[in-house]
């Protein structure tokens, strides 16, 4: 037996399953920590050596919901309940 194909039909025990925090497969089973996001430790995995991984999980990677409106209500001052510019002369 090699390391090769016929060693690759043995493995089927696990170290790592699914991470509640994080999502990845990366819980480690035995150590009960997660090796991508240090879950279950209160504050996130994260080192600067680890480029791509800042990368990853930088601002702009989710959803933004709050960030992206930001420049367009910027525009108007953050005012907002008011009636728009174009109805308020319609209205006179
Ligand atoms: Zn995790």
């Amino acid at each position: 037996m090699t390391k090769g194909t016929t060693s690759q039909g043995k493995r089927h025990k696990k170290s790592h399953i699914l991470c509640r925090r994080c999502g990845r497969r990366s819980f480690h089973v035995q150590k009960a920590r997660c090796s991508s996001c240090g879950f279950p430790s209160a504050k996130l995995r994260k080192y600067n050596w680890a480029e791509k991984a800042l990368r990853r999980r930088t601002r702009g990677t989710g959803r933004m919901r709050y960030m992206k409106s930001l420049p367009q209500r910027a525009k108007h001052h953050f005012r907002h309940g008011g009636i728009p510019m174009k109805k308020r002369i319609a209205i006179k």
